[in-house]
């Protein structure tokens, strides 16, 4: 079971820090993890995604799969994006100069990208937030991408790794590639087709990695919101909120 964090365990908040796990989900996920093997793919960073779970056994991808790892088991750690630290630190002081000024605007700095939420910034000044964000990636077009998400631009170090290689180097380091078993994505945001068409086999693996398989994909959306109505996606399934994700995870784990 591959579980997104923010918008699939956690509602979508206004302040990042705000996305606490509720003990209800807590539950079901610690519950679920008796039964299968659970991982929970985030953009956030991986200590950051494992401090506030606070399970023991999952298998963490933090920094939308640029870093994975447990603490009990070092092979899977791998770093896809280390190397970047210098430059990510450039980008964070630009930021903090030039948009933390804007009302409502957060710089959230991680370990492998730097986030720009505004979702708290007045609609007018979105064009400009925007913009000094173009700029920073026009001044390092070979160095710099930008992953559009929910109301956040998150810069990212341009190297060939997504959300859905690391589901697939996951299910190869796990030994979970073979038809024995059902490999199941979670997730609501833009960043999760990446796995949803990786689960499909749709997309070539690392090499080395794992094979294209085949999976099941759940996105996570309420279309009677207007952000979301009309998005396509890989998935196969829906779910309409985290309360029926928490339905669903606990339905499986019994
Ligand atoms: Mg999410």
């Amino acid at each position: 079971m591959f579980l997104d964090y923010d918008g699939t365990l956690t509602p979508i908040v206004d302040r990042p820090e705000d996305a606490v796990l509720s003990e209800g989900m807590r539950d079901a996920v610690r519950r679920l993890a008796e039964r299968a093997t659970v991982c929970v793919v985030s953009g956030r960073d991986r200590p950051v995604v494992a401090q506030w779970i606070g399970i023991d056994g999952l298998v963490v991808a933090g920094s939308h799969g640029f870093d994975l790892g447990d603490h009990h088991d070092r092979a899977l750690r791998r770093e896809a994006a280390a190397g970047f630290e210098d430059l990510l630190c450039t980008v964070t002081d630009r930021l903090r100069t030039e948009v933390e000024p804007v009302q409502g605007a957060v710089v959230e700095p991680k370990r492998f990208s730097v986030a720009v939420h505004y979702r708290l910034v007045a609609p007018h000044e979105h064009q400009y937030v925007k913009a000094v964000v173009d700029t920073l990636l026009a001044d390092h077009p070979e160095l710099l991408k930008m992953t559009p998400g929910k109301m956040v631009y998150e810069i990212q170090p341009k190297v060939d790794w997504d959300k859905g290689k690391a589901v697939q180097y996951l299910c190869h380091a796990l030994g979970v590639e073979s038809d024995e078993f059902v490999r199941v994505y979670l997730g609501d945001d833009i960043t999760d087709e990446d796995a949803f068409r990786a689960l499909k086999g749709a997309l070539q693996g690392p090499p080395g990695g794992a094979r294209p398989g085949s999976g099941i994909g759940i996105v996570v959306a309420d279309l009677s919101d207007p952000e979301q109505a009309g998005r396509s996606t890989a998935a196969d399934f829906m779910l309409e909120s985290t309360g029926e994700v928490q339905r669903f995870l606990n339905t499986l784990a019994r």
